[in-house]
């Protein structure tokens, strides 16, 4: 195979028309779901003030302190290459005035995202997140809801064997107490911990529970639980949303390791992992966060919201029982012989088309038995072989490519319609034979 001189960047991907059709499939799931759960899509810009992810994503995490994208504009500004979908949709929601509509708003995205990661299977440095956000209610209700349309879409695409896992993470007044208490603990072992997590000690020691290193794994395993912490409020809310999910038979597990560390992340927390998937198991995480909106200067709103990676969305939907649509085949190939019944095919091409079928011709100068050839390898369900003599006559034959039966087709204004008619026969008649087996 040839190699172009210049090749993609490491961590990118191309999608081929191969591989597109499951692309489709996927974002295809994923944007019916939301919609039938009541939300609308929302698209931001893909670069954003870097001072927005610093402040929303939060200046003591993996993704502001390693992975951001940020480029020096011409003058004086500072960008960032989104690393997640989140900080630009409550950005937007602010700035266009939503918080003064109806709440809750219900709010979905598809977005490509970029993070200057060790690229691997399941971890790029472009990648592509789905997500969802619900502004404007305290309501265990919404997290249940929110919890549902995830497991609604992950079960459309076909993929099995997701494990929900649910936390609480408590809110500012009861973390303190916790974050004290981990702080503690974790001072124990600043000769074992890695160098991050000793800086995240005073930061923000719940990032420490996060820590991929194997060594900080082990030592956050008998760490404090925050659900021994939390206050009477965020206990109620996180019962009532537990006797939601049981009462709606969503299964899940109470995992008091999930903390998504940021200070404006509050009570529900939750991730969906798939364990066939290999290391990069997390394909949804999500959660609370109702210190975030006063935080980019809107009025005290609560809200949550979840992201899905749809690289790993694919990889479990491979392996799980999706069924990816095909890529529709062509339903008519007009070949020509001569200048004029190119022409022709042109036009009558262009007819069928209009009535919202796939019709191609000869564009590349092909002779008759090689115009043919391709029609066999593009699958053409119909073919028609137009030359002078056609033209004259007024009259063309179209032939099934799979029988072999020719009809009779008039060459004037009609063509399209009966071409149509035709074809949706064939269509009808092949799926009801299908039936029938
Ligand atoms: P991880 O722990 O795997 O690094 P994260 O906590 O950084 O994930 P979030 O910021 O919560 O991830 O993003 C939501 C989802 O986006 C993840 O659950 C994952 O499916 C996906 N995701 C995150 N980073 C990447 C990446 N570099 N490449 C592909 N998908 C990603
Ligand atoms: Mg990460």
């Amino acid at each position: 195979m040839a190699e172009p001189s210049i090749k993609r960047p490491k961590g990118t991907q191309d999608i081929t028309p191969k591989e597109v059709n499951k692309w489709q499939t996927v974002e295809v799931a994923c944007k019916t779901t939301a919609e039938d759960y009541g939300f609308s899509e929302i698209r931001t810009p893909t670069f954003e003030d870097t001072k927005l992810f610093v402040r929303s994503v939060g200046d003591a995490t993996d993704v502001v302190q390693k992975e951001m994208y940020t480029v020096t504009s011409k003058g004086d500004s500072e960008f960032t290459l989104k690393p997640e979908g989140t900080a630009g949709v409550i950005r937007a929601v602010i700035e266009n005035g939503m918080l003064n509509e109806a709440f809750p708003q219900k709010l979905f995205y598809l977005t490509q995202c970029f993070r200057h990661e060790k690229p691997q299977a399941g971890r790029l440095r472009e990648f592509h997140q789905f997500g969802c956000e619900i502004i404007g209610t305290k309501s265990p209700a919404a997290d249940a809801d929110l919890i549902m349309l995830a497991a609604d879409v992950l079960e459309r695409i076909g993929i099995v064997e997701t494990k929900l896992n649910i936390n609480s993470i408590g809110c500012p007044n009861c973390r303190a107490e916790y974050i004290k208490a981990l702080r503690e603990y974790f001072s124990q072992y600043t000769d074992t911990l890695c160098e991050t997590c000793i800086s995240r000690l005073e930061k923000n020691p719940m990032r420490i529970l996060d820590c991929k290193s194997p060594i900080c794994s082990e030592v956050a395993k008998n760490a404090p639980v925050i659900l021994d912490y939390l206050c009477d409020e965020c206990k109620e809310h996180f019962d009532a949303l537990k006797g939601i999910l049981d009462a709606m038979e969503i299964e899940y597990r109470v995992n008091p390791r999930i903390v998504r560390g940021l200070d404006y992340y509050t009570k529900t927390v939750f991730e969906f992992i798939c364990d066939n998937i290999g290391a990069q198991a997390t394909v949804c995480g999500g959660g609370r966060y109702d210190g975030l909106i006063r935080e980019l200067g809107g009025a005290d709103t609560p809200a949550l919201g979840f992201a899905m990676g749809i690289e790993r969305l694919l990889i479990a939907a491979k392996r799980g029982r999706a069924e990816f649509i095909d890529r529709a085949s062509c339903d008519i190939y007009l070949a020509s012989i001569g200048q004029d019944a190119l022409l022709k095919t042109a036009q009558l091409a262009r007819s069928v088309r209009d009535i919202g079928f796939i019709a191609e011709y000869d564009i590349v100068g092909r002779s008759l038995n090689a115009q043919m050839k391709y029609a066999n390898k593009i699958k053409a369900k119909f073919s028609a072989v137009i030359g002078d003599d056609d033209i004259k006559k007024g009259i063309i034959k179209v032939k099934n490519m799979e029988t072999g039966k020719i009809d009779n087709l008039r060459l004037d204004d009609s063509f399209a319609e009966k071409f149509g008619d035709i074809l949706t026969d064939y269509i009808l008649n092949d799926d009801l034979d299908f039936d029938c087996l």
